[in-house]
């Protein structure tokens, strides 16, 4: 069969090939059939725009998709520019389609490791790059995960270091260096110049003296006396500027303390939690792009999907969420229905900066330690999840609110095994035992919801 090519046109081409089918939108597209191969034709926004769609949609998260004509920015979703000549795209189609069946032995990608994986297996060369946008707080961000995350919130620095941890990708060329909020890690910083005594920000540049002889420097005006030049410390006589006094390259007063320095100090306030800190208190942050390893290569041909998930929080015995929430609406369930229904306890363990514990060997080292022991800690009755890279879930039968307690309060004591020089890790946990507390109609989810709230 001839491969079915579309081409996505704001405006009707009459240079298009006659086996081509046109649409004006990706919308049209959608609704009437589906295709082999995309071309996109569209402003540079609408393009970027269009590709999200396409990549969101099953049929053509991995698909060729190409633009009509070369683009002046990169565009991390597509697949370049179309070749010239027709029997190429019939090549790259087939090699992509053989190299995709060939993934994890012939299962469709699904989860977001999976979906990231078979990119780069179907991708030769393809890495997962980073792209700026200056409307967020980190600047940064990287267009393949947001893609295949599918509107679910991932923390991207911290899925790329655990999967680098794991050897399955490798960083290659380093983007740029950005700086932090050490509180809330905005990159939305202020520099400002405050007095070194008392952190004002209201300093002016003004006029001043030094005198040569005791070192003194006062603005310009505590020299003058009775219309002569006078040291207003050592008593001096300034004559000639040069030999007896001369002025400091910058001198500055503060309008609160009336302190003059030369040097102001410099504070970098935060544009969006007001956190006020020293630059060499700033979080330093790479941003470099990845490729996958032949670690990686060699999982994806021999299988991944298990191995994936066995490194670091995976070796908890994890269970779907999906699993996960069938569980607790049967505990839920049963709590209502039974009067001596024994106390169930949930646990939601929330981690806060996991990302930068990751950035040293030793940071790697105490978060093997923590899985480790959380794994000693809960019993093989105990059921565990995970909504996100950082948040935990335990499900613990027969266990009354005092002992969940005691067992929440010793994940969030293990979890001092992680702080260390002050690299901003936390945690917070909630804990919640049935039946007590649970409000009419609540199930599984939105209980689930209100403890993510409480440690969110
Ligand atoms: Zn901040
Ligand atoms: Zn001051
Ligand atoms: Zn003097």
């Amino acid at each position: 069969m001839p491969l079915q090519i579309a081409l996505i046109s704001d405006q009707h081409l009459e240079s298009c090939p006659s086996q081509w089918r046109q649409f004006k939108t990706i919308a049209e597209l959608f609704n009437d059939t589906t295709a082999n191969v995309v071309i996109l034709s569209l402003a540079q926004n609408t393009t970027e725009q269009a590709l999200t769609q396409l990549r969101q949609d099953r049929r053509y998260q991995f698909s060729l998709i190409y633009t009509l004509k070369p683009q002046a920015n990169p565009l991390p979703l597509a697949d370049g520019p179309l070749p010239a000549d027709s029997a190429i795209i019939e090549e790259n189609h087939a090699k992509l389609m053989q190299r995709l069946s060939s993934f994890n032995r012939g299962r469709h990608p699904e989860r977001l490791e999976e979906c990231v994986m078979a990119w780069l297996w179907t991708r030769p060369g393809a890495k997962i790059s980073a792209q700026r946008d200056s409307k967020l707080a980190n600047v940064y961000f990287y267009p393949l995960i947001r893609v295949f995350a599918n509107n679910e919130s991932v923390n991207e620095q911290l899925w790329l270091r655990l999967l680098a941890e794991q050897g399955l990708l490798a960083s290659t060329d380093l983007v740029d260096r950005i700086r932090l909020c050490a509180s809330c890690n905005s990159s939305r910083l202020n520099y400002v110049d405050v007095c070194p005594q008392c952190k004002e920000l209201d300093i002016a540049k003004e006029p001043a003296l030094h005198c040569f002889t005791c070192g003194h420097v006062a603005p310009q005006e505590s020299f003058l006396k009775d219309g002569l030049m006078m040291c207003p410390n050592c008593l001096t006589r300034l004559r000639h500027i040069g030999s007896d006094y001369d002025r400091p390259l910058e001198n500055q007063s503060c309008r609160a303390c009336r302190t003059s320095f030369i040097d102001a100090e410099v504070l970098v306030r935060c544009l969006d939690c007001d956190h006020a800190q020293s630059p060499d208190e700033l979080r330093v942050r790479e941003i470099r792009n990845y490729t996958m390893t032949e670690k990686a290569r060699l999982r994806c041909r021999q299988g991944l999907t298990e191995d994936i998930s066995r490194e670091y929080f995976g070796r908890l015995n994890l269970i779907g969420l999906n699993d996960f929430t069938y569980l607790l609406d049967w505990q839920l369930q049963q709590a209502r229905r039974y009067s001596n229904f024994p106390e169930c306890s949930l646990i939601a363990l929330q981690f806060y900066g996991l990302e930068n514990a990751l950035m040293t060997p030793e940071g790697q080292a105490a978060l093997d330690n923590l899985v480790e022991r959380i794994k000693e800690m809960i019993r093989d009755t105990d059921r565990c999840s995970r909504v996100r890279e950082d948040q935990l879930w335990f499900l613990l039968p027969h266990t009354d609110y005092a002992g969940a307690k005691i067992l929440g309060q010793r994940l969030a004591d293990l979890l001092l095994l992680l702080e260390h020089d002050d690299n901003g890790v936390s945690a917070k946990v909630a804990v919640f035992t049935l039946p007590g507390g649970l409000l009419d109609e609540e199930n599984a989810v939105l209980l689930m919801g209100r403890l993510a709230s409480e440690v969110g």
